[in-house]
């Protein structure tokens, strides 16, 4: 078959790097759990009951590695989700809870920044929530850890710090649903493909960003990212 052309440029392949390889790991999609620590459900002002998770998306071109943000327009109030990130490395649909971690390439740290002002109104308005979650560079993320080289773990302490203060402060055994439990209620509604990634939610903790902030985001044993909000 011929090379096809393109009216436009096509995108470039979005990726991050893998720790301890060259190759890197492509990033298809993202998406999101909504409320996945107790703790933060409440000061969202939510009961956390185990409902069943629920999930949106940002986009591919969101993810950013570390370094530099821009503050986003069109809000005054941009909050830090210190979040667990599972890579997806093989696809599947009604994947099973007990065959889900087969499904996973590796982990991450990610950020999910939220402009916590919309995502306010769009949820009184019961509007869709893409302007307050899938902005550019809204979706920082570290190194991916492969499952190969680290396992996969269940607990850990995930913190985010704000100019060398903790905000955050959690372990990723408090989900109220874990990654293998995730990942088969997100393959429900979706049929997941290698280079998704999922963020899994964030403990209590979220607040607001200024400008010049250095937000450090770290998970034990999976690894840190530092971004500054410019
Ligand atoms: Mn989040």
């Amino acid at each position: 078959m011929p090379e096809p052309s393109f009216v436009v440029a096509p995108p470039p392949i979005v990726s991050l790097p893998v720790v301890g390889l060259d190759a890197r790991f492509p990033v298809r999609r993202v998406f999101c759990v909504g409320r996945n620590y107790a703790a933060h459900a409440r000061e969202m002002g939510h009961d956390p009951d185990r409902e069943p998770p629920f999930f949106f998306q940002k986009n591919a071109g969101d993810v950013v590695g570390p370094g530099d943000i821009a503050y986003p327009p069109l809000t005054a109030d941009l909050h830090h989700e210190v979040e667990l990130v599972v890579a997806i490395g093989r696809g599947g649909r009604d994947i099973a809870i007990g065959a889900a971690l087969g499904h996973v390439y590796g982990y991450a740290v990610g950020l999910d920044l939220t402009r916590r002002d919309v995502q306010a109104d769009l949820k009184k308005a019961g509007r869709p929530w893409e302007t307050a979650k899938a902005f550019a560079e809204s979706a920082p993320v570290g190194a991916i850890q492969p499952a190969a080289a680290i396992g996969h773990p269940s607990a850990g302490r995930l913190t985010a710090k704000v100019d060398g203060a903790l905000r955050q402060d959690g372990d990723i055994a408090d989900m109220i649903w874990n990654v293998p439990e995730v990942i088969a209620h997100l393959s429900r509604w979706f049929v997941l493909e290698a280079g998704d990634l999922i963020f899994t939610g964030t403990p209590a903790g979220v607040g607001e960003l200024q400008r010049g902030n250095v937000v450090e985001a770290e998970i034990e044993t999976i690894g840190a990212l530092k971004v500054r909000i410019v």
